[in-house]
């Protein structure tokens, strides 16, 4: 079974670095994405204060990097991403980390 995703986006700051890691590893083009950012908001949340969350989601494209994680490596979202904000392996060894945050969870 394939390896899940996890992202714990109460953390991500939107940087954009996992995708741009999936472009390269992929040989993907600009406009191509094997992982992508969603915004969400902006949310007014008091008076002249904004809320923003950023959630990356993976497309079709993206085979959790089974090459890189066969030879013992992290895919290379999760291996770039500037937050530390993202995890990869079996879903029963993910789903225990899903305590304090806020979770996307990718099967
Ligand atoms: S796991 Fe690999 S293929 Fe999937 S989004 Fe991350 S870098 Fe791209
Ligand atoms: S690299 Fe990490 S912090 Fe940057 S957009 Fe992707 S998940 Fe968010």
């Amino acid at each position: 079974m394939r390896n899940a995703l996890l992202i714990n986006y109460a953390y991500c700051t939107g940087c954009h670095t996992c995708e741009v890691a999936c472009q390269k590893e992929k040989g993907l083009g600009p406009e191509q994405f094997g992982i992508k950012l969603t915004q969400i908001g902006p949310d007014q949340i008091e008076e002249r204060k904004w809320q923003y969350e950023f959630v990356p989601v993976p497309t079709d494209r993206c085979d959790r990097c089974v090459e890189r994680t066969e030879s013992g490596k992290q895919p290379s979202c999760v291996k770039h991403c500037q937050a530390g904000c993202m995890y990869a392996g079996p879903l029963n060894d993910l789903v225990p980390l899903m305590a304090d945050g806020k979770y996307a969870l990718f099967t």
